[in-house]
């Protein structure tokens, strides 16, 4: 397999990015209902049970507030470092059945 048979593709990802905390910035204007705040006090995106970002549309997989989205994920890069670190470790968890809910 080539390297760029291996590159990240959001085409072909099941959004694990969408996976991750997102720290909101005082500019993100995400719908209030997409938005949560932690124990200490940080706002952050809302995540479901499951560990995805409660603004990801589950049937497409795909963000249903992308034109408005924070601006940290404006800023991940799609096949960079961090990216292709969570989606081995998301392959690993899969392959060793590790649960992936938050809960
Ligand atoms: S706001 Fe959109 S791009 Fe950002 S984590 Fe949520 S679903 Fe993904």
């Amino acid at each position: 397999m080539t390297a760029a048979a291996d590159a990240a593709d959001c085409a072909r990802c099941d959004a694990v990015c969408c996976r991750l905390t997102v720290v909101l910035t005082p500019q993100d204007t995400v719908p209030a209902r997409f938005a949560a705040t932690t124990a200490r006090g940080i706002a952050v995106m809302a995540r479901d049970a499951d560990g995805w970002c409660s603004a990801l549309d589950r049937s497409r997989m795909r963000c249903s507030i992308y034109a408005n989205r924070p601006e940290v994920c404006r800023r991940f890069a799609m096949d960079g470092p961090y990216c292709r670190a969570v989606r081995a470790d998301y392959r690993e968890r899969i392959a060793r059945g590790i649960p992936l809910l938050l809960h």
